[in-house]
């Protein structure tokens, strides 16, 4: 099979000229790397703005008949330095006034939102020498703005077969009449899969500017060790609890393809960063890949006597839930108890007509709802029949003198979620972390 490559460079990355020549760079050193997909410049220095933020606020501004002259100028001036130091060839002046006009004429904040990577990519085509492909072109949504997966494979695979070498913007595309349409915020690592798809690339590289995945939120724990392969399970368990390198809807187009993703550090590119697969046949270095976890959580438990024989308890539970348009998290139960973890936010509208819901439907003994409560997953295909590990992580709680409030363990064996007062939720963290990783 002819190896080929689809890399996706994030929004640092593409910050200046200085980082297109590494990009540059990067691209140029390996034939395989043919389809490349940019963020809009994001960040040169802590406190700098993104180019999404400044169009966001033009929008703002539009949309209150404000003029928005100094933040579209700080934006002309982001691309027309990036021209001038890299002496491109390209005049993007007719682009920037029909922006300009469109912005003020008709505020629509996708549209808006989505020139920074278009004009990043007009950009990085010019430096590059490579076809320019508008993601308009090959990233369809539906009439609802969902992403339109198979089409978008279709479409995307025939406009891009015997290419050779192109630059598609990320983070949007078109509604089925034509208009821009963006994926949420960050969304340039889904576009990045998407291509990787359709190109039937046998790689998917997302350049960012850290060196892959730490097995730890560096901000809890001190040089964290990096997580040198991950699988898509893991790696999907670990972003819904909070470690966020990547958008979490990036996963689903190279899982499905079985293209394996690998995460690489533009500022160092030889360092070997974090790949991930889909294989579980792969040896996992230790019993955990990585811990990661949220605050904000409040636990509502019902308790009723006999509840295990009353047909249809559960669901009456979580039909009030439904009712109200609330999805849980984690559900622990008991014989006579039955407790539901939900995001605290969530519930805040919704508290009370829930309770009173169960009341009504389930004529509980008691209802509770407490909290705040933080979850940590610990998160390991390496704990499947490894026997002790979790008595592993409650000991090393028990011995921070931590006291757990939940335990949840799925028979997938991946994932083992403990719940702790927020207060003792760092602490949790490193007493796991230290009990599996500093042996
Ligand atoms: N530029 C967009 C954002 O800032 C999308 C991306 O960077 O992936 O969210």
């Amino acid at each position: 099979m002819n190896e080929m490559t689809v890399a996706k460079f994030g929004g640092t990355s593409m910050a200046d000229a200085h980082q297109f020549r590494r990009v540059r760079d990067i691209l140029f050193s390996d034939p395989r790397r043919r389809f490349v997909v940019p963020s809009a410049p994001g960040k040169r220095f802590a406190g700098d703005t993104k180019v999404t933020d400044l169009l966001y606020a033009c929008h703002k501004r539009a949309m209150n008949g404000e003029q928005f002259e100094d933040l579209f100028d700080r934006i002309r001036d982001r691309y027309l330095s990036i021209i001038e130091e890299l002496d491109l060839k390209i005049d993007i002046a007719n682009e920037l006034d029909t922006i300009h006009h469109k912005i003020s004429e008709k505020p629509n904040p996708d549209y808006t939102a989505s020139r920074g990577e278009y004009l990043c990519g007009l950009l990085l085509a010019s430096y590059l020498g490579w076809e320019f492909i508008d993601a308009t072109e090959v990233i369809r949504f539906d009439k609802q703005g969902a992403f339109a997966s198979e089409w978008t494979n279709d479409v995307a695979a025939q406009r891009l077969s015997g290419i050779t070498h192109a630059v598609i913007p990320g983070f949007y595309g078109a509604l089925p009449n034509g208009e821009v349409h963006t994926f949420t915020r960050g969304g340039s690592d889904v576009s990045g899969a998407i291509v990787a798809r359709a190109a039937g690339a046998t790689l998917y590289e997302n350049w960012t500017d850290v060196s892959g995945f730490l097995m730890a939120d560096p901000r809890i724990i001190k040089n964290p060790l990096p997580i040198r392969t991950l699988t898509y399970r893991e790696l999907r368990e670990l972003s819904y609890m909070g470690a966020s390198v990547l958008h979490e809807d990036a996963i689903f187009p190279v899982r499905k393809a079985g293209i394996p993703m690998r995460i690489l550090n533009t500022n160092d590119p030889s360092a070997q960063g974090t790949i991930i697969v889909d294989s579980t046949n792969i040896p996992p270095e230790r019993v955990f890949t990585g811990f990661a976890g949220n605050k904000g959580f409040s636990i509502l438990s019902i308790e009723k006597s006999m509840m295990n024989s009353e047909l249809g308890f559960g669901r009456r539970v979580l039909q009030a839930l439904e009712e109200n348009g609330v999805s849980f998290e984690h559900m622990p139960t008991g014989i006579d108890s039955m407790c539901v973890i939900i995001p605290h936010n969530d519930l805040l509208m919704h508290k009370e007509k829930i309770i009173e819901r169960i009341r009504e439907t389930c004529q509980p003994d008691s209802i509770e709802l407490s909290g705040p409560l933080a979850l940590i997953a610990c998160v390991g295909r390496g704990m499947r029949r490894a026997p002790g590990s979790v008595a592993k992580a409650l000991m090393a709680l028990y011995n921070a003198n931590i006291n757990v409030r939940i335990i949840d363990a799925g028979a997938s064996e991946l994932n083992l979620i403990v719940g702790v007062d927020e207060e003792d939720y760092e602490n949790a963290i490193r007493a796991i972390y230290n009990a599996f990783v500093k042996q």
